[in-house]
Parts: structure tokens; sequence; C-alpha cells
């Protein structure tokens, strides 16, 4: 099915640059000049991805990431200023699963909107599985994460939203378990060959993903920051695989 691609921007030309971008990859395209009715056009229309403004009149983009995020995890990939790094950061803290920097090239856009798509797999969207095609499933803690429905659960059973960025690095570092990963090698593993410039954004999905895990950042027992080195799945996991 043809992706549904919504852009949100004041800028006329940026917004038509942007939407030329998507349409000429094959993507539906709704463009919006201010995010007031953003949650009404996703309610309406499933939208698989929002390209967000962040200096808006009105509503500014970070605002509208969280307002979505309380209740939906659509790709999101947000647009900054040159020299914007504390929103950039703030941006994939509260729940973006990338950015990009103006002024962009189609080709970039057209990448980073590739790359995350690709990375979420969202309900509706997943890969058709053989009848005998088995889960896995990886037990840490109090909880379960469930890599082939892409779901992470607590104790009681009780699901906890990832964005498709956390979900990348929570399998990464799972699998990876009581070994050191280099910022690197978390960011490869991620975003692929398009990885954000700055290693910053590494920690940040960390402190996200230690808050989703209620993992004390100041004393981890999941996720442990090894000085000089990057990070480190501490938990014991155990592996298993079962049939659906
Ligand atoms: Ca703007």
């Amino acid at each position: 099915m043809t992706k549904h691609v919504t852009i949100v921007e004041d800028d006329p030309d940026v917004r038509a640059l942007l939407a030329r971008s998507m349409g000429a990859e094959g993507y539906r395209v709704t463009a919006l000049e201010t995010g007031t009715d953003i949650e009404g056009v996703i309610s309406a229309d499933p939208v698989d991805l929002v390209i967000l403004d962040i200096g808006l009149p009105g509503i500014d983009g970070l605002t509208i990431t969280q307002q979505i995020r309380r209740h939906s995890d659509v790709a999101i990939i947000i647009v900054s200023g040159r020299g914007d790094l504390a929103d950039r950061v703030v941006g994939l803290e509260i729940g973006a699963d990338d950015y990009v920097t103006k002024p962009f090239e189609p080709r970039e856009i057209q990448a980073r909107v590739r790359c995350v798509l690709r990375r979420g797999r969202r309900e509706g969207d997943a890969v058709p599985q053989a009848a005998d095609d088995a889960h896995q499933r990886f037990s840490f803690g109090n909880w379960v994460l469930d890599a082939t429905a892409q779901s992470l659960h607590g104790a009681e059973g009780h699901a906890v939203s990832l964005t498709s960025g956390e979900f990348k690095l929570l399998e990464t570092m799972v699998t990876r378990a009581n070994r050191v990963l280099t910022r690197d090698q978390l960011m490869d593993a991620c975003y692929g060959n398009h990885s954000p410039s700055f290693d910053r954004s590494i920690d940040v999905c960390i402190g996200r993903l230690r808050r989703k895990l209620q993992d004390d950042p100041r004393n981890p027992a999941i996720i442990r920051t090894i000085r000089n080195g990057g990070y480190m799945f501490a938990a014991r996991v155990t592996r298993q695989a079962y049939k659906n």
C-alpha cells in the first residue's frame, strides 16, 4: 500500500520542496502549514510518517511531537534550523525518530524517510510470516522483548510503547548482552548508513530506554554506562523461541 507522509511546515518553499521530494518517491502526501490539525489528520487517515518543522507559528514542532507521542507511535522526522542542536536533542528525547537540518537536499530527506520507514515495521505493515516461523523472545529482569512482534511487556503483562529507534537500540543491546558496545557500534546498528552526525542521539535514546525500563540512571542495573567505552546491557537475558 502507498505510504502516507504528512508534512507540517510553514515556509511555503520548504513545504513545496518536501512535498515534491516525497511525491517523487511515490508516497501519498498531505502538506499542512501548521500543526493545529495534525491529530485530526492522523486519526482520520492513517499516517506512516510525519515530517515536522520545529519552528512553526502557534504550536511548535517539539510540542506537537509530544502531543502525537501521547497516543501514537507514528514515525516522526523533525526538521530543524542550522545550529539548533539543543532542539534536535530534545526532539529525539521526546520521541522523534530522526531529524534533518535545513538546508537539506531532497536526496537526504528521501534517504532518511526510507530508512525510518524501513526501521519501523508497524502494524498492518508487518512482513507476512510463514505459519511455522517462530517468534524470538528475550526475557530480562521483569521484562519481555518480543523481537518478532516488536513489543516490550512488563511483568504484569502491560505493554510499553517503544519508538522504532528505541526498539532497534534495545534489540541490538539485548542480543549482545554483557558486551561493551561503543556509541559507534550502536549508531551503526540503529541507523545504518544514515547515522545522525552527533553522538548525543545514542545517549538520549539510552536515557529514554532507561526511563521506560525503570532503570535508575544514577545506578542503572540494566543498561550500564562504561566509562570511555559506551554501554553494556548488564541484565541476564534468556532467549526463547515460540510458535504463534
Ligand atoms: Ca518554520
